[in-house]
């Protein structure tokens, strides 16, 4: 029997070496897949940020030539200012924030940060000149310490930790035996949604982008947890060009525009007290979480 134990024992930390790797893989390939479907021009000159301000022009894009996502579609981010997109499951609001990233191309109309299109410039300034805090932060199977770095290439350790400090990940950090030194991912210490959110936010704070894309997380934390990181979001974004994907209402009152999307395109438009007193689509999405959070959904006691 302890012949047979010890391969199989071999095996079975084998097969989770090769799955993990395979995990990994996966991760590399989807992105390289999404590399893969936009290239730079030769010689693609380098974004230049100056203010910071973001425009959709009649943009349209389907990920299925068949079926239309987006259909022209016009906004635009003024320097420093937060637009938030809501709207119903599906409507097209993350595809927003994968088209500014670059993940695709837009098939009509042309997306410019100030007044450059990103398609003519190089990639990899277009993304460092971009936070993204995902709904789903995928970690690295590496340090806590590694994972919030990864934000600035060359990042100290005092920088890392005011970043953690920040977006309020610091004493949970120093609360486990190594610290920043903690593994983290599948292989080590696994995160709640929160807290994942939270490296994510740390990292994004150390990357000091001139434009932040918030997507915010609707299932993987509770109310308290929620208020918390908007909060955190908040003031991680303020005097930063921000596109914040909204799942709560609460989190967009302060907007300088809020789109209401509904199958691609924007049916209603404007700041919360205007889009209250046009008393339509909003204000009864208003209306019907308010309802919702008074039923006693917001009434769990508070964390952190
Ligand atoms: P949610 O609030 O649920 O996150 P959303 O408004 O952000 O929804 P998107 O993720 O932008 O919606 O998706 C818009 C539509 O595009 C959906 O119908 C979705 O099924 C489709 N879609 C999203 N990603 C892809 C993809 N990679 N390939 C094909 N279709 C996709």
């Amino acid at each position: 029997l302890i012949q047979l134990y010890i391969p199989m024992n071999f095996l079975g930390v084998l097969y989770r070496e090769v799955k993990q790797s395979l995990t990994d893989l996966d991760k590399m390939f989807s992105l390289l897949e999404r590399e893969r479907e936009v290239a730079d021009p030769p010689g693609a000159p380098a974004l230049k940020v100056s203010e910071g301000v973001v425009r959709f022009e009649g943009v349209g894009f389907a990920y299925d030539p068949a079926r239309p996502i987006l259909r022209d579609l016009s906004f635009e981010i003024p320097a420093g200012k937060t637009v938030a997109v809501v709207g119903a499951s599906g409507a097209g609001k993350s595809t927003l924030a994968r088209l500014l990233y670059r993940f695709y191309d837009v098939q009509q109309g042309r997306i410019t940060i100030d007044g450059q299109d990103i398609r003519v410039v190089q990639q990899d300034t277009l993304r460092r000149a971009i936070g993204i805090v995902p709904q789903d932060t995928v970690l690295f199977n590496d340090t806590v310490a590694y994972n919030i770095g990864y934000g600035r290439t060359g990042a100290d350790q005092a920088s890392i930790e005011g970043a953690a400090r920040a977006a309020h990940i610091h004493d949970f950090i120093q609360a486990q035996p190594k610290g920043y030194d903690t593994m983290v991912g599948e292989r080590g210490l696994k995160l709640s949604g929160g807290e994942k959110q939270r490296v994510a936010i740390a990292r994004t704070l150390l990357k000091d982008p001139p434009v932040l894309i918030f997507d915010e997380a609707t299932s993987a934390l509770d109310s308290a947890n929620e208020r918390a990181i908007q909060a955190e979001l908040a003031s991680a974004s303020a005097g930063k060009t921000t596109l914040v994907i909204a799942h709560r209402l609460s989190t967009v009152v302060d907007a300088h525009e809020i789109l209401v999307m509904e199958a691609g395109r924007i049916i209603e438009r404007g700041a919360h007290a205007a889009l209250l007193a046009q008393d339509g689509r909003y204000a009864h999405m208003w209306r019907l979480q308010n309802a919702g959070e008074r039923g006693g959904a917001n009434s769990g006691p508070e964390e952190n």
